[in-house]
């Protein structure tokens, strides 16, 4: 018999009924060191004092308004944004996948509204995931996500990860804009080199191009950086953000300059519940602290901790972790074949540190932005024990 929650989810066996920082309760008080922060969306940690304040205050006031009325809260988080980045504008979201759709019909509008209206595709590449839509799926390709979703909509095609020919030699007439994730969350933690993101810059420009990046999972600082393209120079025409910009409200932004977001006039997209004042009040409260100075530094100085840690278990472990990849606190952990990421990532869990599995064999480490060295320490005590363990039953195994 089916379950009362549509299950499409294989959820591990525990519940937690409080978190403060790094740390998660379950119902038994027991506690976890959780470096899979609701997948990069808790940002600030659990129960963020300013966090809670910001939205038991606002939770006082007025809930939600609509988009038909004056949004303070919008105002202030756009112009903070607008002036932290490339963008010129920004409509906000209830999640990732509607700030990608919000992308994607820009993009289309863009190329309709300057005359040419034969421009609607969209170039993607292999390993992507820019959420659960049609669009966002077709997007993607991935046999695991549109298989029985048929048909899917027209106009989506994807590239092999990190050729640039490949890219060239798929732009036609009739291409929109590339889509990018400048680090790969859910395809395993694959940084895009800075050269190629710049070399993706390049060839949007050369024919007209949009450039769309989904910094969902690798933007709010995650990187060190607000936004992780600013490691390399080249900027989007348009952004889609979400997860930790509200740290763990539900939230998406889809940024924009003023010459992409041409087209995108009254009645043209719209959202209920897409920046209320409720989340507003917790996005601003993010951007309070993301905006301390040293916050990035700190994420900047606990990655390099963090992946040097990370590099001993390579250097211990050979038969079971092949490399570290990222930037910043997305960090991954590539196994050998022989060993299964989601069999570390359930041992793990046992011992009381969450992680979340990811495609090509990775473990993605993923910790609230504000954890601390000691935090590292244990999760990496803690991920060597795992690796002791599944080497000993290889080991058993192989008898
Ligand atoms: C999580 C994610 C999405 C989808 O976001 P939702 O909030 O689940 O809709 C899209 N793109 C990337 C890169 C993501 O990590």
């Amino acid at each position: 018999m089916i379950t009362p929650v549509l299950p499409t989810y294989a959820r591990a066996p525990v519940t937690f009924e409080k978190g403060e920082g790094p740390w998660l309760f379950d119902e038994t008080g027991q506690k976890y060191l959780d470096f899979a922060a609701g997948i990069a969306v808790c940002a600030l940690g659990h129960s963020h004092p300013k966090l809670v304040a910001a939205l038991e205050a606002q939770a006082r006031r007025v809930w939600h308004t609509s988009n038909l009325y004056g949004i303070p809260g919008q105002e202030e988080l756009a112009k903070r944004l607008t002036d932290a980045s490339f963008a010129d504008t920004v409509f906000f979201t209830n999640s990732g996948v509607e700030a990608m759709e919000c992308a994607i019909k820009m993009a289309r509008k863009f190329h309709s509204h300057n005359g040419n209206p034969e421009r609607y595709k969209m170039l993607a590449f292999e390993g992507s995931f820019h959420g659960r839509s049609l669009a966002t799926i077709a997007a993607a390709g991935q046999e695991k996500l549109v298989k029985g979703f048929g048909p899917m909509p027209d106009g989506f095609d994807q590239v092999p990860f990190g050729d640039h020919e490949a890219l060239k030699a798929a732009i036609t007439g009739e291409t929109a804009a590339i889509l990018i994730e400048p680090v790969q969350g859910e395809g395993g933690i694959r940084p895009v080199p800075p050269q190629c993101l710049r070399g993706v810059r390049e060839l949007c420009d050369e024919h007209g191009i949009l450039l769309i990046m989904d910094e969902i999972q690798c933007g709010m600082g995650r990187t060190g950086k607000l936004f992780a393209h600013e490691w390399s120079g080249a900027t989007p025409d348009i952004l889609a953000s979400a997860k930790g910009i509200g740290g763990g409200f539900p939230l998406g932004a889809c940024l924009a300059t003023e010459r992409a977001a041409a087209g995108m006039t009254g009645g043209t997209h719209g959202s209920t519940y897409g920046g209320n004042a409720l989340a507003m009040a917790v996005g601003n409260a993010v951007m309070d602290e993301m905006t301390v100075p040293g916050f990035m530094e700190h994420v900047v100085k606990m990655s390099g901790l963090l992946r040097q840690r990370l590099a001993q278990l390579v250097d211990e472990f050979p038969d079971i972790v092949e490399e570290v990849r990222g930037e910043g606190l997305m960090l991954g952990i590539k196994l050998k074949p022989e060993a299964v990421n989601g069999t570390l990532v359930n041992n793990a869990r046992e011992r009381h540190l969450l992680l979340v599995p990811a495609g090509d064999n990775v473990v993605r480490i993923l910790p609230p932005l504000i954890v601390g060295a000691e935090h590292i320490s244990q999760a990496v005590e803690t991920l060597s024990a795992t690796c002791i363990d599944m080497r000993d039953s290889a080991a058993v195994a192989a008898k």
